[in-house]
């Protein structure tokens, strides 16, 4: 087995965890309510994607939603890690979007089914290069933007962030045993819409990383 090498921990981690309205702005603009807990669903690691390759439609999708979110890489595995020491467990972080095919989490929620489809396919987690630790001395008061072909659409600080980032770590490892190279997604500020083939997604984090990705359909490279 190849070495694991923290920097590229989206070759061999083994889980993403995903927070789901994290941001006030964010459940309000989609008409939920502002959770008192955290809601939690979950991506595959076939679902990473790096620059270079493009965001595929789904071909059952045809609203598919960019969010930006600030990802944190475990560094240290552990359960029930009190809140106190969750920081010692973070390696560092990356950029991430969680795309999501909206159209069909809408008809998901409504009947009461899980989001997998609109969350969990190949190309919906493009992350960013791993960020050390150290380049980001607090993760409550981190930048966020996405730009749609040049347009800005989502600007946000996770200082608006309704859980987190030590509370998010120490909740979700009372229920899953986090690894060495999982990665948390933290949720996005409000702003989401939808992209269309073709498109170009920038998105960036403080003024210390940024990334580009394009959108195809399924059935194109
Ligand atoms: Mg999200």
């Amino acid at each position: 087995m190849a070495t694991r090498d923290i920097t590229r921990f989206w070759e061999w981690g083994r889980k993403i965890i995903c927070v789901g309205r994290n941001y006030a702005d964010h459940a309000r603009e989609l008409k939920n309510a502002v959770p008192a807990e955290p809601v939690l669903f979950l991506k595959l690691p076939s679902a990473y994607l790096k620059e270079g390759s493009p965001i595929r439609v789904p071909r059952y999708c045809s609203v598919l939603h960019h969010e930006v979110e600030l990802g944190v890489v475990v560094g240290k595995g552990g359960a029930s890690i009190p809140r106190g020491s969750a920081m010692d467990h973070v390696a560092g972080y990356a950029l991430c979007l969680d795309m999501t095919a909206r159209d069909v989490q809408d008809e998901c929620k409504s009947k009461g089914l899980p989001w997998t489809l609109a969350k969990a396919f190949d190309t919906s987690c493009p992350v960013s290069e791993f960020i050390p630790r150290e380049k980001v001395p607090d993760p409550g008061n981190v930048k966020l933007w996405l730009k749609v072909n040049g347009q800005l659409r989502q600007e946000g600080c996770t200082d608006q962030m309704i859980f987190s980032v030590p509370y998010l770590v120490s909740y979700i490892s009372e229920i899953i045993t986090l690894e060495e190279g999982d990665l948390i997604l933290t949720g996005t500020p409000k702003g989401v819409s939808a992209v269309q083939e073709h498109d170009e997604l920038q998105a960036g984090m403080g003024d210390f990383m940024t990334m580009t990705f394009r959108v195809n359909r399924q059935d194109q490279s």
